[in-house]
């Protein structure tokens, strides 16, 4: 059951072959076993989950059947879930549990998936390798002693791992697809706006989208056409309709132009750029039209965002002050000892680490020098990409510019670890809508490749995405670590 797709056990379940409380059984079961070797989970819902597959296989008994029926699904420790610990991988809210779900909790509670559990994470969305969590570091099912990406490290090993068939996941720079490249599964990160943030834990709020990992491109279309549309709640979602993005990603394929950013190619390690152009081949034999783009300010993208994400989270993270919710030192002296142990305490070196350089970057004397040049960059980035939409459909290229790296090899050297996220950072600048998918190997670890699309074209890129898997079987390898 571990290797069926979302797609898939839909089927089994509506026709009643299994039974939601099973298939919730088997992915505990599978958890127990196998995860104590990857850390993907923070937290199991054992309890919770069977509670919810009973109810659900008793409304299929009735014949009531919702899109998602009995479907299970990890959570990014970042959503709120009522009732459940929400850490967000920090020690500052290692015991908080949420009175409320975050939208995109809600959306796939009503759809009515089960969760499974709270996968692991770096602290506040703030790491590229899923080292940076409170609970420990998590390890790529390929290799354990590698990476698996960050900073929804947990929600990609899982996929990866068969623990579970889909997660959820949220990309700020790059969150979701560096994580899928580096593990080999299929993450979407929409266009800003399409999914609300309501209940998402904010690391930098002009950034930050949600999505989704799976297998396949389809379960992403599934998945994402039940987490998107207008939320009341956030006033940042976009009002625009919702498709079917799984009936428009199965539509048949037709022809697309497709940009490679020449930027993208240069200095590129030799492994990834024969596999990426390995794929550029196939899907020109199959229907694609090829044609090379510049988009000169992308390298510039790291610096501007680690000016941008920084800001805002130190903005954001001044909520966690020891009074209102989460980590709160004891034996303080006064209010300013209490925010200043409380944060001392709570907060990971990383976290710090941003925090001090937006504060920095956004004080008086700095602000021009830092922030707004910054937002001066994001803004030539952004008319790069209109002006290149204006010839092409989508945009190719490799997801990061190498496979996982070990443990460890860039804990000491931030500037390492940032530059993971070359080419993922300029889209979240943009607010524009990616996707990763496994598109061969180095050695034994995983590669993808990336499909940028224009604003609110991601039905285009899973169509992309779809047709690629269906002429190639990347998708399908798996970890020896998944068993069978
Ligand atoms: N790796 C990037 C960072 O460290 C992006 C993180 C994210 O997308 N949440 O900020």
């Amino acid at each position: 059951m571990h290797n069926k797709t979302v797609s898939e056990l839909k089927k089994y379940l509506e026709e009643k072959k299994i039974s939601s409380v099973e298939l919730t059984k088997h992915f505990v079961d599978r958890i127990k076993a196998i995860d104590p070797h990857l850390n993907s989970f923070i937290s199991l819902t054992e309890e919770y989950a069977i509670t919810q597959a009973k109810k659900i296989d008793l409304e299929i008994s009735k014949g009531k059947i919702r899109p998602l029926a009995g479907i299970p699904l990890a959570q990014k420790d970042i959503f709120c879930t009522k009732g459940l610990k929400t850490t967000c991988g920090s020690k500052m809210l290692e015991n908080f549990i949420s009175p409320y779900n975050a939208t995109v909790v809600e959306k796939l509670n009503d759809a009515g998936m089960v969760i499974i559990g709270k996968t692991n994470m770096d602290e506040f969305a703030m790491g590229s390798s899923n080292e940076t969590s409170y609970f420990g570091d998590v390890k790529n099912p390929w290799d354990i002693e590698y990476v698996p990406g960050g900073s929804s490290g947990g929600s990609a090993a899982s996929v990866a791992a068969r623990l579970i068939p889909c997660s959820t996941g949220t990309d700020t720079g790059g969150s979701i697809r560096q994580p899928a490249s580096l593990t080999g599964v299929c993450g979407i990160k929409p266009t800003y706006g399409r999914v609300s943030r309501y209940g998402m834990i904010a690391f930098a709020s002009s950034l930050d989208q949600a999505g989704i990992f799976t297998r396949t491109a389809e379960d992403c279309a599934i998945l994402l056409t039940h987490i998107s549309g207008y939320d009341p709640k956030d006033s940042t979602s976009s009002r625009k309709d919702v498709p079917d993005y799984e009936k428009e990603c199965k539509q048949k394929f037709t022809s697309m132009t497709i940009g490679i950013p020449i930027e993208f190619l240069d200095g590129l390690d030799n492994t990834v750029k024969e596999v990426f152009e390995e794929s550029i081949k196939v899907l020109e034999k199959n229907g694609c039209k090829f044609k090379k783009i510049s988009l000169k300010s992308s390298k510039l993208g790291v610096s501007a965002y680690q000016v941008v994400a920084p800001a805002e989270c130190s903005s954001n993270l001044s909520r966690f002050d020891g009074v209102r919710f989460g980590h709160r030192a004891d034996n303080t002296k006064n209010i300013d000892d209490l925010y200043k142990k409380s944060r001392s305490e709570g907060f990971g070196q990383e976290v710090k680490r941003r925090i001090l350089i937006g504060t920095y970057a956004l004080s008086a004397g700095y602000y021009d020098a830092y922030y707004l040049k910054a937002q001066k960059i994001r803004k030539v980035i952004s008319n790069e990409f209109a002006e290149a939409f204006k010839e092409v459909d989508l945009i190719l290229g490799p997801t990061a510019p190498d496979c996982a790296f070990k443990i460890g090899e860039k804990s000491n050297d931030p500037i390492a670890m940032y530059l993971s996220d070359v080419f993922t950072v300029s889209t979240n600048l943009a607010g524009l809508p990616a996707m990763s998918l496994p598109m061969g190997f180095k050695n034994h670890l995983p590669l993808g490749l990336q499909i940028i699309g224009n604003h609110f074209d991601e039905a285009k890129i899973l169509s992309l995405a779809h047709h690629y898997q269906k002429i190639t079987d990347w998708h399908t390898k798996k970890p020896k670590l998944s068993g069978d």
